[in-house]
């Protein structure tokens, strides 16, 4: 980790790295638009962590469109692993 400079301060020049956590409401509002089911396979998330899977790569897009739900196994597959993503 750097640590900023005075001069980065004041500039507002700093990194914007950090993730939005997705809203709990949007959270929700996912797994319904996905009936509880991986939007990739289609496999039951019953027993399972929902993941949440940045179409964009953008961490801090939280719409809707930009989400999709997924299971471990699409999630951790290298189609996905690439991309950001936010787990519940
Ligand atoms: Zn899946």
């Amino acid at each position: 980790m750097k640590s900023k400079s005075v001069g980065d301060i004041v500039l507002g020049n700093k990194p914007e790295k950090r993730r939005k956590p997705i809203p709990i409401e949007t959270q929700k509002k996912l797994l319904i638009r996905s009936k509880g089911k991986c939007e990739n396979c289609g496999k039951s998330l019953e027993n399972l962590k929902p993941l949440f899977h940045h179409i964009d790569g953008n961490p801090r897009n939280n719409q809707l469109s930009n989400l999709k739900v997924l299971c471990p196994d699409c999630h951790y597959s290298p189609d996905f692993n690439k991309s950001s993503y936010s787990s519940a």
